[in-house]
């Protein structure tokens, strides 16, 4: 069973009642870990056997994502070269997108309803104001980002012109400096696309005015923040990022989350940054 989401959307970005401190605080409260960059309104017009089903697939999901990343991190740390590692490192990343776009599709095609939905979506190349959040992300996805970044002269420019700005920014605040992505070009598309995160694949949204009005109008007297995301993406991300992550503990690897600004930062300024953190050293500053 895919998981399916009905329009009951999130409210974004956090504030108000699915705001990510209170998401935080309860996922502290009941001992979860907290994974999530955006909050994620799961509708209450489900049933609670579909419930039952869901949170069970979405933890088959972690488990499956958890297998692969273990068997994945054992073959980099193998690995006899740099090139050789991030290799190995990058079939994580391949195989945790390759899992999370087939139950999206699984999703969508689920009822008439979710495949109504897909072609409601305004995602497009060029629309980026959700490009302008903090990007919470795996360490992986973090040293992969980089790998294909500091192939390109402009985007560690970039990294090192804008990071400071707005490394490791509370994420309420991020959103209202408008300060966008590193990696995000001036033809408003993502220049690491193929390597971007989890959290920002997840992220879709059936109205792109919305999303423009709600960083337009952040910090403003006249905040519209609402905006109608499609909850099961960031479901399955989260479930496939936990897998991710429980993996990393399970090989004695820093597994937090990282800001993606700041852990770029940090990978232009200290090329020895992945070798020392698949070394089992603590490298990287934890986000949130
Ligand atoms: S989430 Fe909103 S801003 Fe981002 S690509 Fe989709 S419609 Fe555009
Ligand atoms: S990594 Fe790409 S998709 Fe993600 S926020 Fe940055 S520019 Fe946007």
């Amino acid at each position: 069973m895919a998981p399916s989401g009905s329009l009951t959307l999130a409210r974004f970005p956090p504030e108000g009642e699915v705001g990510q401190a209170k998401q935080r605080q309860a996922a502290k409260d009941s001992g979860r870990p907290w994974a999530p960059v955006m909050p994620v309104a799961v509708s209450s017009a489900t049933g609670t056997n579909h419930q039952v089903r869901l949170m069970e697939h979405l933890g088959k999901l972690s488990k499956r994502a958890e297998e692969n990343t273990r068997a994945a991190l054992q073959a980099a740390r193998d690995a006899d070269s740099e090139h050789n590692r991030l290799g190995a490192l990058h079939t994580i990343l391949a195989g945790a997108m390759a899992l999370m776009e087939r139950e999206v599709e699984q999703g969508y095609a689920q009822s008439a309803e979710s495949q109504k939905l897909k072609g409601q979506i305004a995602c497009r190349k060029g629309c980026s104001f959700c490009c302008h959040l903090a990007v919470e992300a795996s360490i992986v996805e973090a040293i992969l980002v980089w790998r294909r970044a500091s192939q390109r002269a402009d985007l560690t420019a970039a990294v090192h012109a804008n990071a400071h700005k707005s490394a490791n920014v509370d994420p309420d605040q991020r959103w209202k400096m408008r300060q966008p992505c590193p990696m995000l070009g001036a033809d408003g598309a993502c220049q690491v696309y193929e390597d971007r995160p989890g959290s920002c694949r997840a992220f879709v949204s059936v109205d792109a005015k919305a999303c423009e009005r709600s960083l337009l109008t952040a910090g403003t007297g006249n905040a519209d923040l609402s905006v109608p995301i499609v909850p099961f993406p960031r479901q399955i991300e989260t479930a496939i990022s936990i897998g991710v992550r429980r993996a990393c503990a399970a090989e004695n690897l820093q597994s937090c989350n990282v800001e993606l600004t700041a852990a770029l930062h940090l990978l232009a300024n200290d090329s020895t940054a992945p070798g020392r953190w698949l070394a089992g050293e603590t490298v990287f500053r934890p986000y949130p």
